[in-house]
């Protein structure tokens, strides 16, 4: 039976044009009432905020509606050419300040939430984040999302809604502990469950041939266990244009059939229990960023995601074009970007879905798949390339793993005619790794599957051509391309900072909004000292809101222990071991690094410059200081050993210097617990100096640097990713460059020498020193041999070392450019203005002039079509 039909079809009605909802206070006002004593059922004795947040978030949802259904009119009447942006990651963050910025409701809002005593900021903070990513990829998906629905594009979004997302990170005594986030607890009204799209998965069993009517013979897939996927479709608004786009999320849950046989033979609890383990597919987000883990359960939610998304589009395909089984011009209508391997099993089960379920042919099917899928790569280090062992697949999904073979060999026999008898080359470029256990290489199959591959920087993109895809690149030259990352300027700049968003409009107009390189009308500007003014006030009141951010996550940590005070004088205090104590202000040099804790990324390097601050105020070496606030924050994957070593290092060097009378005023240093989108919003709006010092090579892109840019905070960055194509937009003077570049990393690896770089920097010894006394850890003694040693080894991947010496100079240069604050200023106002370029819209533009081709569609009334 169809599962559709499990769900009644509705009477013929006619109820369902609506009338526009009055966008003013007044109405606002109304709706959040009655939603607070009605729908909610609440009451004056209510004193939980939740309730609140939900009347006004139901009352800003119901304002989507009629743009939602006016973009899915447009999109069934118009049929156009469509996009998915198949993702295993969305982190989406909260929805609903960036809902009401981009519905332009933020006024009437405010005004009807004053006529209630109702305080704005107070109620978004009651919004959970939905943390379904890592990092930068999962940002990506989500910045992305909004730029299509801007620029009108008729783009879906598929991900997996996981009961848990990313984990909460707490700090103790110095260490990461991670705590499961359950999300949607207090669940969510962002969400509508659509249960008679539900669609069914199958896994395991066998294939067996049988011949179809017209005696062809055809492989099956049968004695399948099957798991339900239900999706969730989330409101996607453009910027202030009616459009509403979809992002789907996919819960699996259970089949409603029961293994009879268990059950017959009286084991009900046990068939009931296998119901759970279906569940179990979409419960939780895997916490690695940039490494895999090879868990078959990974390997369930990746077939989950490409099987039900695929399942969807075909269905509605076969519904609204084919009359049956015609999919002469799908290829034209349709096309999938995979963000990153991880749902690249999508091109072979887009194979078995034409071939098996649609009765193509197998060069047919072939044709359609190779003209319909894009992959994205977002990393050239070969530990996040997944490659998964075929004996696992034979077992999981046997059917796409015949299939997965017979592109191997077509693909093979394609690369043999291109050079006749290289072998080596046939057993680099095999989809199939042979050397001990047979491994499936995902992002192979993703290569040989789609039409476009494109990496996220220009650097990246030529690394991918030089090294990591050479082979392939020489084969099909035409297939890769670059699209610079990007990120989007309502929640990173209009959202996060509206006093800066503010004073721009006033002076180069609200163009800016729309066209993101206007921001360069703020350059000659640099001249007004006026307006150099206004610019430090706005730095200066972000800078204090994000003191007392850094302040409140402490004191819910503290509270428990009873250990934070305020002290008489309103300075911040603590009396637990491991408490806040900042003896700097809103004056000091806010220097930043947040992002995934990850040794390429070289926190490390980092710390070990505040070592190196902290002995230079030792050594009385404090003349003309430029006080600093270090931040950092960033989740460790749990099972990544050395990266939590290095959270705890960062504490326990924040705690010494922090509470060292000598460093008084002059330097302290904040380990953030929990980094997440909301706070990324407070804090990238506040930074001074953005740290984006990663090992040359590694970093892809990066999209923290671009937030910290477009919020006017100067890079401290090394060439790599897209801080290669900051530094070209802003200019030399505006950027702290130092380091090797990622060919001079390559040429010194096999000469590195790291006790040598060690010995000849005075300043480096001494910071060694002060490392391998254990000033650090008086009472831990060697809990940081390991990070010494990898400092010290020849073989540190991430030549830690190597870069000291240029960095220390380079952040000299900061500190001295940070007392001339006119001279700062303009800098930071140059970096704003050079920033357009990184704006998702650009992003998302090339990706449709090369990539998609779509066409914007304006979404339309009921009554016009
Ligand atoms: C932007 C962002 C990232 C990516 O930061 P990078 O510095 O590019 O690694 C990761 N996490 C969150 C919460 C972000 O907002």
């Amino acid at each position: 039976m169809p599962i559709r039909t499990l769900i009644k079809s509705q009477p013929k009605a006619n109820f369902t044009d609506i009338r526009p909802l009055g966008k003013d206070a007044k109405n606002m006002a109304a709706d959040i009432h009655r939603y607070f004593n009605y729908t909610l059922g609440r009451d004056k004795y209510c004193k939980s905020a939740h309730y609140t947040y939900n009347a006004l978030a139901l009352a800003v949802r119901d304002r989507l509606m009629e743009g939602w259904k006016k973009t899915h009119y447009a999109y069934r009447g118009e049929s156009p050419r469509q996009t998915f942006y198949l993702s295993m990651e969305f982190l989406m963050g909260r929805t609903l300040g960036n809902a009401m910025l981009n519905l332009g409701l933020e006024e009437p809002i405010h005004k009807a939430l004053h006529k209630f005593g109702l305080d704005l900021e107070e109620l978004a903070e009651v919004e959970h984040d939905a943390g379904l990513g890592n990092g930068g990829l999962g940002r990506l998906a989500a910045c992305f999302i909004d730029s299509c629905a801007t620029l009108q594009l008729p783009v879906i979004g598929y991900g997996l809604r996981y009961e848990y997302g990313m984990f909460r990170q707490r700090i103790d005594n110095g260490y990461q502990a991670e705590e499961p986030d359950h999300w949607l607890r207090a669940g969510n009204v962002w969400e509508l469950e659509r249960p008679e799209l539900t669609v069914r998965v199958h896994f395991y069993g066998h294939t067996e041939t049988y011949a179809d009517h017209a005696h062809h013979r055809r492989l099956r897939w049968v004695e399948t266990q099957d798991v339900l996927v239900v999706p969730y479709d989330i409101p996607v608004p453009g910027y202030r244009n009616d459009t509403v786009n979809t992002l789907r999320l996919w819960k699996t849950v259970a089949t409603d059939e029961f293994d009879l046989n268990e059950f017959n033979a009286g084991d009900y609890a046990g068939s009931v229990a296998g119901k759970n383990s279906a569940e179990n597919i979409s419960m939780v987000l895997y916490p690695n960023d940039a490494s895999e883990c090879g868990k078959e359960l990974r390997l369930r939610q990746q077939y989950v995601l490409a099987s039900a998304s695929l399942q969807d589009v075909v269905r509605k395909w076969v519904i609204r074009h084919g009359h049956g089984e015609d999919f002469t011009h799908f290829a034209e209508q349709n096309c999938f970007q995979l963000n990153d391997t991880h749902p690249s099993i999508a091109v072979a089960e887009l194979m078995r879905i034409l071939m098996d379920e649609h009765l193509l042919s197998w060069d047919a099917a072939w044709k359609i798949t190779t003209s319909t899928m894009a992959y994205t790569n977002h990393t050239l280090l070969p530990e996040a390339l997944e490659k998964w062992s075929v004996g696992l697949m034979r077992y999981l999904l046997p059917r796409l793993m015949e299939i997965i073979f017979e592109i191997n060999a077509r693909f093979l026999a394609e690369v043999a005619q291109n050079w006749p008898g290289d072998s080596e080359r046939l057993a680099r470029m095999s989809l199939i790794e042979e050397d001990g256990d047979q491994k499936v290489r995902m992002a192979y199959l993703a290569i040989v599957g789609s039409y476009s591959v494109n990496g996220v920087a220009e650097l990246h993109s030529n690394l991918l051509k030089q090294g990591l895809f050479k082979d392939f690149y020489e084969l099909w030259p035409d297939k890769f391309n670059n699209k610079t990352n990007g990120i989007t300027p309502r929640r990173w700049l209009g959202g996060c900072n509206p006093k800066l968003a503010e004073l721009i409009t006033a002076n180069i107009g609200d163009g800016w909004t729309h066209d993101l390189t206007e921001l360069k009308k703020l350059a000659p500007l640099v001249d007004d000292a006026a307006f150099r003014e206004r610019w430090r006030t706005v730095k200066r009141v972000n800078k204090q809101r994000l003191l007392e951010t850094i302040h409140a996550s402490f004191e819910t940590v503290d509270a428990a222990s009873g250990a934070s005070a305020r002290s008489s004088s309103g300075e911040w205090e603590d009396s637990g071991s491991l408490g806040l104590h900042l003896t700097v202000g809103v004056d000091a040099m806010f220097d930043v690094q947040v992002k995934r804790i990850h040794e390429y990324k070289r926190q490390l390097l980092n710390v070990l410059h505040v070592i190196h601050l902290y002995d230079r105020i030792k050594h009385g070496e404090i003349a003309n200081w430029t006080p600093r606030l270090v931040l950092f924050g960033g989740k460790a994957a749990p099972g990544y050993a050395m990266a939590k070593k290095i959270i705890k290092l960062i504490n326990n060097v924040a705690h010494i210097v922090n509470h060292d009378p000598a460093t008084a005023g002059l330097l302290s240093v904040v380990f953030l617990p929990n980094y997440r989108v909301s706070a990324m919003e407070v804090i990238a709006a506040a930074a001074d100096l953005s740290e984006q010092i990663s090992t040359a090579g590694k970093e892809a892109s990066g999209t923290g640097n671009m937030k910290f840019m477009m919020n006017g905070a100067l890079t401290m960055g090394t060439l790599d990713g897209a801080n290669i194509e900051i530094l070209e937009e802003v200019g030399g003077d505006n950027f702290f460059l130092f380091g090797l570049t990622a060919q001079q990393v390559e040429k010194l690896r096999p000469h590195y020498d790291p006790r040598h770089i060690i010995a000849d920097d005075d300043d480096f010894s001494r910071v060694m020193h002060l490392l391998e006394s254990s000033y650090f850890n008086q009472f831990e003694p060697g809990i940081f041999d390991d990070i010494i040693n990898v400092i010290k080894s020849p073989k540190d991947p991430w030549m830690t070392a190597a870069d000291f010496p240029a960095y220390v100079q380079a952040q000299r240069h900061a500190a001295e450019a940070f007392l001339d604050v006119d001279r700062w200023t303009q800098m930071s106002i140059l970096n704003c203005a050079a920033s357009g370029k990184f704006s998702s819209d650009r992003t998302i533009a090339e990706y449709n002039r090369d990539i998609w081709k779509l066409t914007p569609v304006k979404p339309v009334g009921d009554q016009e079509i």
